[in-house]
């Protein structure tokens, strides 16, 4: 086990801020994460479970252990005449995984192309886009307790999935080091266009019959052409979750407001384009210091070279204070902050 100390992690997270890690490791294996817990620095040491670095921001530098997950792996372990279970370790890139799915044409996912980081951080916030979620698929979550090693297995209602939420996200944040999870994938595919931009691209591209291969290429079309690429601008994507609002909220906003882009909820309430509300406060290519709002997609903050931590955290609180005093609605940031 080899644990070196005072490593950059600018390379290891998708905004490129350059934080430092006191100490930092690598396990490759659930053996690797035991024995790591045996060591003097991970018992004396804050700890921080890194996978791709896409939805973290540094804010100063680390003062503990960054474990990077890089358990690889994934297996089909059954199957039926509709659905076949597939294991993916955490450490497995989830663009890749994804187009493992594509490749077999295993539904479920495809939406979910182009999404950055690793499996293990995907049920972290129940990742979604395109009008689909994990938590449709994901039948099991395989954690070891940061505190013993003990091996937990949560089921899919264990996890408690919300909208980018789960029970990790919040009274478990630090408590599991995710090793896997195992999902459940449609031989038959049931496709999800439901985003009118899936919609429009698949017509662009001349698509007749829809499939699972059409609908993952529509998908990183339309991605490529709308977010920043973190290589070229460093981002987190979406900074700040979309907010939920009542009905009776909604209906005073869009009085107010009349262009305001709401769309109505099962529960009755009404999610927000929170890209909306910021580009209405006049932030688009707003900065401070090196960090902007993007001026294509106001929900992303990006760096434009070497901003530092703190201020794209400033310029994150001067999104807040400008919605909060325009609209009166308290957005939340999406983002784990460190
Ligand atoms: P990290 O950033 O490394 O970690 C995120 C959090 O999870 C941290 O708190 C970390 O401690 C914890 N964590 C990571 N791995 C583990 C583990 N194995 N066990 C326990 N805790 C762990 N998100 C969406 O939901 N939908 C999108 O469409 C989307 N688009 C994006 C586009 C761009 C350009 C970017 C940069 C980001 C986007 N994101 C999106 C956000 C991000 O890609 C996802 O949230 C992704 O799942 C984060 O994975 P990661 O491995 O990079 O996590
Ligand atoms: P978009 O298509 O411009 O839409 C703007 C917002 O409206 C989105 O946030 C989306 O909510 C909502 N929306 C659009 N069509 C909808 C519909 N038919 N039904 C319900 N809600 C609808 O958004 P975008 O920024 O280009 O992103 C496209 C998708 O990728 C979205 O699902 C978004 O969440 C996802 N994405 C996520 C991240 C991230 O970091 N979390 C980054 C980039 C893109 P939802 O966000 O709830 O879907």
């Amino acid at each position: 086990m080899n644990i070196e100390e005072n490593i950059s992690l600018k390379k290891l997270n998708t905004f490129g801020i350059d934080s430092k890690a006191s100490y930092f490791t690598e396990i490759n294996s659930n053996s690797d994460f035991l024995s790591l817990v045996q060591t003097p620095v991970y018992k004396n040491n804050p700890k921080l479970v890194l996978g791709g670095g896409s939805n973290i921001l540094f804010t100063k530098n680390f003062g503990g252990l960054v474990i990077k997950n890089s358990l690889k792996g994934i297996e089909m372990i059954d199957q039926n005449t509709d659905h076949v279970w597939v294991k993916v370790n955490a450490g497995e890139n989830w663009h890749n995984f994804v187009m493992w799915c594509v490749q077999h044409n295993y539904g479920g996912l495809e939406n979910l192309s182009l999404i950055p980081g690793c499996v293990g951080a995907a049920p972290m916030q129940n990742i979604g886009a395109y009008g689909v979620e994990i938590r449709e698929h994901c039948e099991k979550v395989f954690a070891l307790d940061m505190e013993n090693g003990k091996e937990t297995v949560f089921l899919n209602k264990d996890c408690k999935f919300g909208y980018r939420e789960s029970v990790f996200k919040h009274h478990l944040k630090n408590k599991f080091l995710i090793t896997g999870v195992i999902f459940k994938l449609n031989k038959k595919p049931v496709f999800n266009t439901s985003y009118g931009a899936i919609e429009q691209e698949l017509a662009a591209m001349g698509v007749k019959e829809l499939s699972i291969k059409a609908i993952s290429d529509a998908v990183i079309r339309i991605r490529t052409s709308k977010l920043p690429d973190p290589a070229d601008k460093g981002n987190a994507g979406s900074f700040f979750k979309n907010p939920e609002v009542s009905k009776d909220q909604h209906q005073e906003l869009k009085t107010k407001f009349e262009k305001l882009v709401a769309y109505p909820l099962e529960n009755g309430h009404f999610k927000l384009a929170a890209g909306w509300l910021i580009e209405q406060c006049g932030l688009k290519g707003r900065c401070v210091g090196q960090a902007c709002v993007h001026d294509k997609q106001a929900l992303v903050l990006v760096n434009m070279g070497a901003a530092k931590g703190d201020e794209v955290y400033k310029l994150s609180e001067e999104v807040l204070q400008a919605v909060k005093e325009k609209f009166g609605v308290a957005l939340e940031r999406e983002v784990n902050i460190y």
